[in-house]
């Protein structure tokens, strides 16, 4: 495996076409108003928005005149479906997004009997280049927008609102930053993000802050910056390894940032907002898993308001590694609570779609030597629905944890 190097400033691509989730409701009602329309045709956009209408027959309290002028100019497709795969039952859904100009990106929706999380993208691709993850080997493409990211949360609320996932409809709970990308290298459209999910509707989702989850790499002057402008989203750290030797290889931001100042920072930002931050730890077979491991880890996190939350290896294309045999798994769980650390076994969802964390590659246009068969069958129709769950036992060592569930700490 070749080390691919950190890339931090996204490529300079053509930028998505304006869209109203990218302006602050002054900004909509102004770009509104240069189409000569009332500024609170502005606010009927944005209602449409945030409840997924995307056909303008729809937006019957718009004049028929001016539905397409308005919609083409604030609300334009950035996102269009490439395919769904269903796992679960369909209670997991993977999305293949196109973008504007050819980018894909994926998210995934998992519906839990009490919850309904949104796994999003905030890069096509990352430049973070974790040697275990599927999107850090295939590198950065470019920055998302806010409307880009924010639009796939809305497509999420839209299908659950819809009933179009088995159970009926229902509503979107949590949103986790866990798909492709690092958000924080995304900082100022995350923030965006941030803001759209959490104002209440029709400007917004409505959803709570803790119910958002923002997972980093450990880009500390970003984690500082969440600090100091009050956000209450719930933070959640990938540390998978308690010293800088491994993590150095590992996640290779730990070169410039290291083991202790990304704790420090997350420390600083629990102390902030009084709940505790999520710390994630791949376990992987005779890398980061032994029971030395699991002391040291232990004796960094006792007594800091922190929780881990172990995520066995998902498999990843070209990736010698796997997971942790359930043994290494239980002895790992057992050394961390002894030392005072709580500690959950993240669920495995979607990984018979490629879907579980760190399998997002959104390479399905590419060939896929290790595609399986009802894959391959798929990849011929351009459309992937309701393809039948494959069992994938879950190693765990009791019921596992949900995504979105940190946020439950
Ligand atoms: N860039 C962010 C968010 C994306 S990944 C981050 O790194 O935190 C969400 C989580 O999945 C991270 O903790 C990431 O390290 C983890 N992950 C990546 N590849 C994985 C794999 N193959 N198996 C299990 N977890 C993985």
């Amino acid at each position: 495996m070749t080390a691919l190097p950190l890339v931090f400033d996204a490529p300079r691509r053509g930028k998505p076409p304006r869209h109203l989730a990218d302006l602050t409701r002054d900004e909509a009602r102004a770009a509104v108003a240069e189409l000569g329309q009332p500024a609170f045709r502005a606010d009927q956009l944005a209602r449409h928005f945030y409840r997924g209408v995307t056909d303008p027959a729809q937006m019957t309290d718009l004049p028929a005149a001016v539905r397409e002028t308005l919609t083409g100019a604030l609300l334009p497709g950035l996102l269009t479906p490439v395919r769904h795969q269903a796992a679960d039952g369909g209670r997991t859904r993977k999305t293949l997004w196109r973008l504007h100009d050819g980018a894909l990106v994926e998210s995934v929706l998992m519906r839990y009997p009490d919850r309904a999380t949104v796994c999003i993208s905030s890069q096509a691709g990352c430049g973070m280049a974790c040697p275990f993850c599927a999107t850090g080997q295939g590198g950065l493409t470019r920055n998302l927008s806010a409307a880009e990211i924010i639009g796939q949360a809305v497509a999420a609320a839209a299908a659950m609102a819809n009933g179009e996932i088995p159970g009926g409809p229902g509503r979107l709970s949590n949103v986790v930053f866990m798909g492709m990308g690092e958000p924080l290298a995304n900082y100022a459209r995350v923030r965006k993000t941030l803001d759209a999910l959490v104002t209440p509707a029709p400007h917004g989702l409505g959803l709570s802050q803790r119910s958002i989850t923002v997972s980093t790499v450990g880009v500390v002057p970003a984690i500082r910056r969440l600090t100091e402008e009050g956000l209450n989203a719930t933070l959640a750290v990938s540390l998978h390894a308690p010293d800088d030797e491994l993590r150095d290889t590992l996640v290779p931001i730990n070169t410039r940032w290291k083991v202790g100042e990304v704790v420090a920072a997350a420390d600083a930002y629990a102390e902030r907002t009084g709940r505790r931050y999520s710390v994630e730890y791949a376990l992987i077979r005779d890398v980061n898993d032994q029971p030395e491991r699991a002391d040291l880890l232990g004796r960094l996190l006792a007594r800091r308001r922190a929780h881990v939350n172990l995520i066995p290896l998902n498999p990843t294309p070209g990736s010698p590694w796997d997971a942790s045999p359930l043994p290494a798994q239980r002895e790992f769980v057992a050394r961390l609570r002894a030392a005072g650390v709580p500690t959950t076994v993240r669920d495995t969802r979607g990984q018979d779609i490629d879907g579980a964390c760190g399998q997002l590659a959104a390479a399905d246009l590419r060939p896929r030597p290790e595609a399986r068969p009802e894959r391959a069958r798929g990849e011929e129709d351009g459309v992937l629905l309701g393809v039948p769950s494959v069992a994938v036992p879950t190693p765990s060592l009791e019921p596992p944890v949900e995504l979105g569930a940190e946020a439950d700490e």
